[in-house]
């Protein structure tokens, strides 16, 4: 062999020994994905989805279905669809995966599969400052604004039943807020995160935030068309992955401000 051929045999075989011992064949986070995932969100869901100045939508759920794609090894592609449409274009494959603070129910298991969860919630009241009611019941006979296909509508017509004219459905929690800030609705009710983020960011709404103990404890989880178990079977290994990292944690804090 000459002498030339020798040197770079050499320098191949130096180098893929140190890309074996510096593990950079093992990288979990390949820089070429293979493969797309295309992620169904409602983007008036501030802080887990909504649009930047830039139009741009990013939150919670964005980063977080990101960083299990990057863990995937997998594009991530976000479109914006309402909520309630949000299952319906899953069974349509319009899109694989379900990334909208969606809540963990018994009814959804049947159309959809679920990841396990990966963050904990609860409704909330929203009124007007100075208005009476005291709880969720108080609420009977009151104009009570819910977002169309969610948990909030689901109390709501528990208490109300599901044909009362006093329930007024909105497409996004933003909508509902916005009517009752201008005496269009007596009270909103929606999950506690988002209201509380919209109380924050909007000081001078007039409004506040009353909790109630029949609330349960939603769980949100990222869903799936009904036996996609590849993808479930990943997207759960990578939120154990960012579980252990401390990432989800780290996201709650930005987004949330929770420690
Ligand atoms: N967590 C609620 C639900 O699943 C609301 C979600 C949402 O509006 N994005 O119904």
């Amino acid at each position: 062999m000459k002498k030339w051929m020798r040197l770079v045999c050499a320098a191949l075989v130096s180098a893929g020994l140190l890309m074996t011992l510096t593990g950079c064949g093992k990288s979990t986070t390949p820089t070429t994905p293979s493969k797309k995932i295309v992620v169904g969100t409602e983007a008036s869901f501030r802080p887990f989805e909504w649009r930047n100045e830039k139009g741009d939508i990013i939150g919670f759920d964005i980063e977080l279905a990101k960083e299990v794609g990057a863990e995937i090894g997998a594009e991530v592609e976000i479109q914006n669809i309402p909520f309630d449409g949000l299952i319906a274009a899953l069974n349509n494959k319009n899109i694989d995966m379900v990334s909208s603070a969606m809540t963990i129910t018994e009814k959804r298991k049947e159309s959809v599969d679920f990841s396990k969860p990966y963050f904990e919630a609860t409704q909330a009241i929203v009124l007007k400052k100075g208005s009476s009611p005291k709880n969720l019941s108080d609420l009977k006979g009151k104009n009570v604004g819910i977002q169309n296909g969610t948990t909030g509508q689901d109390v709501v017509e528990t208490l109300m039943g599901n044909r009362d004219p006093h329930i007024k459905r909105f497409e996004s929690v933003l909508d509902a807020l916005n009517t009752l800030r201008i005496d269009g609705l007596d009270a909103v009710v929606a999950d506690k995160p988002v209201v509380q983020n919209y109380l924050l960011s909007n000081p001078e709404s007039q409004l506040v935030l009353l909790d109630d103990n029949s609330f349960v404890k939603e769980e949100y989880g990222f869903a799936f068309r009904k036996g996609d178990t590849e993808l479930q079977t990943q997207v759960n290994e990578a939120l154990d992955k960012l579980e252990k990292k401390g990432k989800i944690k780290e996201l709650a804090a930005k987004y949330l401000g929770e420690k």
